[in-house]
């Protein structure tokens, strides 16, 4: 949240901000640009009357003004009030501030403050004492945001600063539109001659001015003015008075912060051990009874919009004798009494006595001494600032509008182009979206920077020696300069093309949004909120059949399996008969064991009738896993298993293990197939319904005739396909889309039931 003002021509909750429209208390950060009302005014009212629950910051000499200037506006709003209803429309009271106050954090000029993950960094905004640009650096973004700021050295202050890094987003103030300043020297020449010509015909002059910032300013220059005229100015004749509630304490200030502002008024201070800030022609006043108005005097008084108090006073005393002059100096808002007087209206109304009208006969004159960039100082920045989205903030409508046409036709050559500015005048409460397609850059950190600069050693190795054996071909063949450049270019595009490709863990914090690449056994150092956990699954199956069936089974599905342990020798004599060594007492039946690794991690150990699955959780094992505890369920029914343990009863002696081996593989290969069969036939079944039919009955003729094929056919209506599933194809078939489903469905089926590996 930036800056949080009132605005000055409205009283109570009407001077508000629209914050219903927000909700605070999703706010982590607000940064006060600076101390004027109109920036700062309503910090009490958010941090101690609504859900706000952030850090709120300002630069040092804000926080000093700020205070005094506060207590200030709460005493003169709660002029004049005094039934508890009015006082109701107070926005907060002088406890609220002094409660607030303490909790405002200070930040130092060019020093950059990280508030979960959300950097921000002050720089010189010129304006006034204290004022500050913030860039803020939130989610890879850089917006800067000026508050206001004026772009010209003047006698305290310096202009302000462009930072030193890029911003992605600006938002801008538009107070003076596109309007142009008159050259400074000019200002100061027409002010000083405008009231050196009042006071020299016996007039007064009353310049509103805001209590601080400006009026210091303004003082500087008169100061210099009387005393380098004192002799036409009947030396002391006419005095000049800074009439403020806050004058001493805000002098005081600008005294303590001589070393904030710019190189001659230090050196000032430097060379003549007085403060230029204590002024010799100068007089405080703090209130208007100890004022005696007895003849020609110059007077700054606050507050500069003239909306009630001091200058308010005086203006109405004032302004009826034709003599006199008001000028305004600062920037006036719209409903304000100084912007009305520049109507130069007959009457005014009094601010004490709402009936009584106050005839208007006095000259009223405007030069700006307020501190805000003109079109030509704000064009400049904006162009240095380079952002290619621009907000428009703080002034009227129609200026900013006039800003923003003159903004775009200055960048007119860069529309359609990826640097293509974009500015935005948003209305009050209007959200405005910006869309970035920034590249994303991840940081490697830790030990995978090893690895790419192991792998970016070799490609480069490798791309080298390539290089070599290229070139001194080309040079045989080629001798003259123009092949050598073509050479040369080759190899540099062949030294870009090389990527190394690394892979890691992209882990993106949550705090400065960095995106670090980090690899997963280095995961807890470089992020120790994150661990890394692996999941080791078991599962045990209860298994009534023997170990070799197992083993079989599982070699059928996976291929090759690593076996481990193999404490009966099952897996080299399949079909031995395991049972009669056993009773010979060579093998003990409860200490043997067969471990099996299949497909990498998976271990599978069986034990009496226990079979143990452990394998890590992941995509692929968990697959796998789960195909191997369905085999295991399904062991001890399988036809083929049938086939083999009544194989395995039945044989004698070890001449015919080898014979039977062969014959009984052979049997099972053809079961297999069968099974395929069965199951392609069931997705067949799924698909046709009745219309599907397959000559099951052929099946038991094929054990007994190997050359006969399983047949099938779908018949719908006159279309017919015949299906040989042996082949895994159609015969025959006299409808194209028909013929086109079976064959499809044939391959996802053979698909389906096709092995791992
Ligand atoms: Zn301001
Ligand atoms: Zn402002």
């Amino acid at each position: 949240m930036l800056d949080a003002g009132i605005h000055p021509a409205y009283q109570g909750m009407a001077s508000l901000p629209f914050y219903d429209d927000f909700d605070l208390s999703t706010v982590d950060v607000l940064l006060i640009s600076h101390f004027h009302l109109d920036h700062a005014a309503s910090l009490p009212y958010v941090m101690q009357k609504t859900n706000f629950n952030g850090r709120v910051f300002m630069t040092h000499p804000t926080k000093a003004i700020y205070r005094w200037l506060l207590r200030d506006f709460v005493r003169v709003t709660s002029i004049g009030v005094n039934s508890p209803l009015d006082r109701e429309e107070n926005l907060y009271t002088n406890e609220d501030l002094v409660e607030s106050f303490d909790k405002i954090e200070t930040v130092d000029y060019h020093s950059t403050i990280d508030v979960n993950g959300i950097k921000f960094t002050a720089f010189h905004a010129g304006h006034v004492l204290g004022a500050a640009m913030f860039q803020i650096e939130i989610a890879g973004m850089r917006v800067l945001f000026t508050g206001d700021y004026s772009r010209e050295k003047d006698r305290h202050l310096n202009s302000a600063e462009v930072p030193p890094l890029s911003s992605n987003i600006l938002i801008v103030e538009s107070t003076f539109g596109t309007a142009t300043h008159e050259p400074r020297l000019n200002r100061e020449k027409k002010l000083t001659q405008m009231i050196h010509h009042t006071v020299s015909h016996g007039g007064r002059v009353l310049m509103p001015v805001f209590a601080l910032g400006r009026a210091q300013e303004l003082m500087l220059i008169l100061d210099e003015y009387w005393a380098q005229h004192a002799e036409e100015l009947g030396d002391g004749q006419v005095p000049i008075y800074y009439a403020s509630n806050l004058a001493r304490k805000c002098m005081s200030v600008f005294q303590t912060y001589v070393n904030m502002m710019n190189d001659d008024i230090r050196k000032k201070f430097r060379d003549s051990q007085t403060n230029p800030f204590i002024f010799k022609n100068i007089s405080y006043l703090k209130n208007l009874e100890e004022f005696q108005d007895l003849g020609p005097s110059v007077m700054l008084a606050s507050p500069g919009m003239l909306q009630s108090g001091l200058s308010r006073d005086l203006l109405e005393r004032w302004c009826p004798d034709e003599k006199n002059l008001v000028l305004i100096t600062g920037y006036s808002i719209e409903g304000t009494m100084a912007k009305y007087l520049m109507l130069e209206p007959d009457t005014i109304p009094s601010v004490n006595n709402p009936e009584v009208t106050v005839a208007r006969r006095c000259n009223i004159e405007e030069i700006s001494f307020a501190a805000h960039v003109d079109f030509q100082e704000n064009l400049e920045f904006i162009q240095k600032i380079n952002a290619t989205n621009i907000i428009l903030v703080h002034g009227e409508s129609n200026p900013m509008g006039r800003l923003k046409s003159a903004i775009l036709s200055n960048f007119n050559a860069l529309k359609g182009t990826e640097n293509e500015v974009h500015v935005f005048n948003p209305r009050n409460c209007v959200d405005v979206d910006l869309e970035f397609k920034g590249v994303k850059i991840a940081k490697a950190v830790g030990n995978i920077v090893d690895e790419i600069d192991k792998d970016d050693l070799e490609n480069l190795l490798s791309t080298d020696t390539a290089q070599s054996s290229d070139g001194s071909e080309k040079h045989q063949s080629k001798e003259d300069g123009t092949a050598k450049a073509v050479e040369e270019e080759e190899t540099t595009n062949q030294d870009t093309v090389h990527d190394v490709v690394v892979s890691g863990i992209l882990v993106s914090d949550e705090k400065n949004y960095d995106l670090n690449l980090v690899s997963l056994s280095d995961l807890r150092e470089h992020h120790t909120e994150l661990s890394t956990t692996i999941l080791r699954e078991r599962q045990t199956v209860y298994v009534n059949c023997k170990k070799e069936l197992i083993y079989w089974h599982i070699c059928q599905m996976f291929g090759v399996v690593d076996v481990l342990v193999d404490e009966e020798d099952i897996t080299h004599k399949l079909n031995v008969k395991i049972e009669k060594e056993i009773e010979d007492g060579t093998i003990s039946k409860e200490s043997s064991k067969l471990i099996l690794k299949v497909m990498g991690d998976i271990r599978l150990t069986v034990v009496d009738n226990m079979a143990i699955l452990e394998w890590t959780q992941g995509l692929i094992s968990d697959t796998v896993a789960d195909s191997i505890i369905a085999i295991l369920m399904s062991v001890d029914s399988a036809p083929a298993s049938v086939k083999m343990s009544s194989t395995c009863n039945h044989s004698h002696g070890h001449d015919e293990v080898s014979d039977n081996t062969a014959k009984i593989e052979e049997e099972l290969e053809q079961h297999s197939q069968v099974w395929k069969i069965k199951q392609i036939s069931n997705l067949f079944r799924e698909q046709f319904g009745e219309t599907f039919t397959i000559f099951l009955d052929k099946l038991t003729e094929a054990k007994s005739n190997d050359t006969e094929d399983i047949l099938g056919a779908v018949t719908i209506g006159k279309n017919e396909a015949r299906i040989n599933f042996s082949k895994m194809r159609v015969e025959e078939c006299n409808s194209n889309p028909l013929k086109g489903r079976v064959e499809s469905l044939l391959k996802i089926g053979s698909d389906l039931v096709a092995s791992l590996c």
